[in-house]
């Protein structure tokens, strides 16, 4: 495929794609229907500070590793100001109602912190740890996206994570501990596949990063770097339908009515929103009926809070607040970030935790910003939970509510249906489904974003790379993109 591309979504999925097409001189679009391009990846500002939205940390950034080569390749690295986390040896520190594990920087010193901390485990331990080795070096090797097969990182094991802890006999404690990364993705450890699993918890031990300086300096790296490749962004005017003529794309029209000619559409879009932009008869029954039957991850509840700093000094690691259920597994986490929040004298506490789309159902058809009364009441409300807990965790007096934002503020966002905030639940269950949804119903129709392949900065930067190699074919791929990967 070549000729006129036409991105739609500038989150890290559609940017991404974007400038590695860019790169190769190919003439692109990004077309984003906030006014704004960066999707997830921008902050917004509230009372002066920069609140975080979908980038709190970031895994694998250090010379040689995963994303710092995906990001080299981009040319966006020296552009991205970055902290690195676990000065004090440690990245997350996980309390329990009755006990505490802090997650270190490195898989050496993780293994030993687990031994120590579960001494009787030691078996289970050695197995786990050979996977999540096994599991990293494969992630290093960029097997799926150099070898020729077009599959997606389609993992060879389909167990969950879940039934390879009880197989291998984990106790509750071991089993809660390890089922924090599975939190990150928003999948159900029993449901979680070994490999993204694996993936996850690899790429933030291998080195653990924040963003530094400005929160919005991310989305403006990626923007740069694709518009100085000559890219072109059209903001404020979003893709309305994608017009097909004889089974091939050829372009789209925005809610203004502009229309864009392309030869090839990618959308980095959950694949619902672009079934409603295809031509009905289009979409094969069987497509359409997988896409509805679709479970996406749930929704996230976000407080962001400013704290004086002589209340309360900055963390260089994040704290999760971790509650189990009676049999013993994971049943909710509340995630606390405490960091300078580039105000003089002022900290940034961020905190999130899971909210169902359900208990936002009596505003779900009211817009952000015109919500009313109660829509900020039920906001408060929750808020306070987290508040009174993080006043509790880390002995705050007090602090200032700068932001609540529901899975509502999600939804209306960034256009991800039911306010989901990792978009399609990789699920052992759907696995096979989801990465079926790749094979678009018409052609020159190519997917990227989070729901390609996997969620997260890294897993959303891996997608696109692989749809671009879906859309250049293979050898082209390898002749003039993966060089620079390696
Ligand atoms: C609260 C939260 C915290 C997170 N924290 C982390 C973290 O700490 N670390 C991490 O690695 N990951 C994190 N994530 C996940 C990560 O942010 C996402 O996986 C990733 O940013 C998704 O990128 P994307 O490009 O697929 O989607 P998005 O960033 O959502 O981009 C999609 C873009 O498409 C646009 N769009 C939608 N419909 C249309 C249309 N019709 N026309 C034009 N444009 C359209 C949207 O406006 C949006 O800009 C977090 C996510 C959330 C929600």
């Amino acid at each position: 495929m070549s000729g006129r591309v036409l991105i739609i979504g500038s989150g890290i999925g559609g940017l991404t794609a974007g400038i590695i097409l860019a790169q190769l001189q190919l003439p692109v679009t990004v077309v984003e229907r906030n006014p704004q391009p960066g999707g997830l990846m921008r902050s917004y500002r509230r009372s002066g500070i920069d609140c975080p939205v979908g980038v709190h940390y970031l895994g694998s950034l250090d010379r040689g590793q995963v994303l710092r080569r995906l990001w080299d390749a981009l040319g966006v690295t020296p552009l991205i100001p970055l902290k690195r986390m676990g000065a004090e040896g440690i990245i997350d520190r996980y309390i329990f109602d009755d006990f505490e594990f802090n997650l270190p920087a490195g898989i050496d010193p993780f293994e030993e912190n687990l031994r120590r901390t579960f001494p009787e485990e030691q078996r289970q331990i050695t197995s786990i740890m050979a996977d999540l080795r096994e599991t990293s070096r494969a992630l290093s090797t960029f097997d799926f996206l150099l070898s020729p097969t077009l599959s997606d990182l389609s993992p060879e094991r389909f167990e969950s994570m879940g039934d390879c802890l009880s197989r291998l006999g984990c106790s509750l404690r071991l089993t809660a501990v390890l089922g924090v990364p599975a939190e990150l993705i928003g999948i159900p450890l029993r449901d979680c596949p070994v490999y993204y699993y694996y993936m996850t918890l690899a790429s933030y031990l291998l080195s653990s990063w924040r963003l530094a300086g400005s929160g919005t300096a991310m989305a403006d790296a990626f923007v740069s770097q694709f518009q100085s490749l000559g890219g072109n962004i059209v903001a404020g005017d979003g893709v309305a339908a994608i017009e097909v003529e004889a089974g091939h794309v050829k372009g789209a029209v925005l809610s203004s009515g502009r229309i864009l000619p392309a030869d090839v559409v990618i959308a980095a879009v959950h694949p619902e929103t672009v079934l409603s932009m295809l031509p009905p008869e289009m979409i094969r029954p069987s497509y359409r009926e997988r896409v509805a039957q679709m479970e996406n991850t749930q929704g996230l509840l976000g407080v962001n809070a400013a704290v004086a700093a002589d209340l309360h000094g900055a963390l260089p690691y994040n704290v999760y607040r971790l509650y189990t259920g009676s049999d013993g597994s994971l049943a909710r986490g509340i995630f606390h970030q405490l960091r300078e929040s580039g105000q003089p004298g002022v900290n940034l506490l961020s905190m999130i935790t899971t909210s169902s789309i359900e208990e936002w159902r009596p505003w779900e058809k009211t817009m952000s910003g015109r919500r009313g009364e109660g829509y900020k009441e039920a906001k408060i409300n929750r808020a306070r939970e987290l508040i009174d807990g993080a006043a509790e965790l880390f002995g705050l007096r007090e602090m200032n509510l700068l932001d609540v934002y529901s899975p509502l503020t999600i939804r209306d966002g960034v256009n991800s249906p039911g306010g989901s905030a990792y978009g399609i639940m990789r699920t052992t269950k759907q696995l096979m489904k989801a990465a079926s949804l790749n094979r678009a119903p018409v052609k020159g129709l190519v997917f990227a974003g989070q729901n390609r392949m996997a969620s997260g900065i890294m897993g959303t930067t891996l997608g696109s790379f692989q749809a671009v190699r879906q859309m250049i074919g293979h050898e082209k791929f390898i002749r003039d993109v993966a060089g620079r990967l390696i």
